[in-house]
């Protein structure tokens, strides 16, 4: 079995996988890949999967779930598009390739956004600290954990105004409190499930208050929380393996123990980044995040060698982003401790030989 390291679409457990394996043959004597979406049967997946949500993350009354597609980059027009209002401004924080998308997104659409924090000063290796979000905005919105760079928000940014945040690569990765937010959007293909649905978790004042002249049915949020994510025909198969994944999740003492796992596995993989004086981290270090721990040799000439060392031990995906180089250890739910030890093993070789 190979340790993956991958940035998205990544590792889910195991048995998440053989279920998964076992429905696209037989699910109730249709294969998942063919039963309609109509069918009762998998009405009560897609129930399942949006209550699940619900439960992992304590979904406070007066927010609704939904499962679209379109990935993030669609949740960067989608969030902003159900959050305009009157003064049609917006603030949003830069912390790098998916933040700038949604900025980028969000003026297309007619915006005038605010950059009032931005860390593109330092290429994006820290999480900005010192600035304050302006309140003549309808919303703000910002990047919880930034998959290329590394980087993650310790707290939510400081605000009384509606907050949106792209989730995408750490959701279910630690707790949240929802009732801070007006809108969560995250593609399924960071800790959720496989590529194809995007979950949403919208607080019900939101809905149909948009001021866009311009609204596809599809991307409206009232809509599509109306219909029961069944607007028209869903990612079936990806809300499924979500579903699966989620009782995985719930089975295995859900979210509060996936955080301490997952606080063990950084912790594990910084101390070696940082007693190993073959290495560096990318990132400032309050700034670290525990889902994608991002690092480089300090010398070039040393590259050959570690990647022949570290593909031996059977580990993938550790390049970093043709965007930073280096290296990236994406460690989301499902990575087990062992690997992230079979890694730091690596590490700790490579420098007996070489140091
Ligand atoms: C991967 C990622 C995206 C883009 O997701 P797609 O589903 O490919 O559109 C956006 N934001 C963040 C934080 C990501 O990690």
């Amino acid at each position: 079995m190979k340790h993956n390291f991958g940035a998205g679409p990544c590792i889910l457990p195991q048995d998440v996988f053989k279920q998964a394996a076992d429905a696209v043959i037989d699910f109730n004597g249709l294969s998942i890949l063919e039963v309609s979406h109509r069918h009762k049967d998998f009405v009560a997946v897609m129930d399942e999967a949006l209550d699940l949500v619900k439960k992992a993350l304590n979904v406070p009354n007066g927010y609704s779930v939904a499962y679209l597609q379109g990935g993030a980059t669609l949740g960067f027009a989608i969030s902003a598009l159900n959050m305009m209002r009157d003064t049609k401004k917006a603030g949003y924080i830069n912390t790098g390739t998916w933040a700038s998308g949604a900025i980028k997104e969000a003026k297309k659409l007619g915006i005038d956004v605010n950059v009032f924090a931005s860390s593109e000063d330092k290429n994006f290796s820290y999480i900005p600290k010192d600035y304050i979000a302006p309140s003549d905005v309808d919303f703000i919105h910002y990047t919880s954990n930034n998959t290329i760079y590394g980087t993650q928000f310790k707290a939510i940014p400081k605000t009384d105004r509606p907050l949106v945040c792209d989730m995408s690569s750490d959701i279910f990765s630690q707790e949240i409190n929802v009732g801070d937010f007006d809108l969560i959007y995250a593609g399924a293909q960071k800790n959720l499930g496989p590529a194809g649905a995007t979950l949403y978790i919208v607080k019900d004042d939101v809905l149909g208050k948009s001021t866009s002249p311009f609204m596809p049915t599809y991307f409206d949020l009232k809509q599509q929380v109306e219909k029961e994510s069944m607007l028209n025909t869903p990612p079936v198969f990806s809300v499924y393996v979500a579903m699966l994944n989620l009782r995985n999740l719930l089975q295995n003492g859900g979210v509060k123990a996936m955080e301490a796992k997952n606080n063990a596995k950084g912790n594990l993989l910084y101390a070696e980044i940082d007693a190993n004086p073959l290495f560096v981290g990318s990132v400032a270090k309050e700034d670290r995040s525990n889902m994608n721990a991002t690092f480089l040799l300090k010398e070039d000439s040393h590259q050959e060698l570690f990647d022949k060392m570290w593909k031996e031990a059977g580990i993938v995906g550790l390049p970093g982003h043709r965007s930073t180089g280096g290296y990236r250890a994406s460690m989301y739910n499902a990575l087990p401790l062992e690997s992230v030890q079979v890694l730091v093993d690596v590490m700790k070789e490579f420098t007996r030989k070489n140091g």
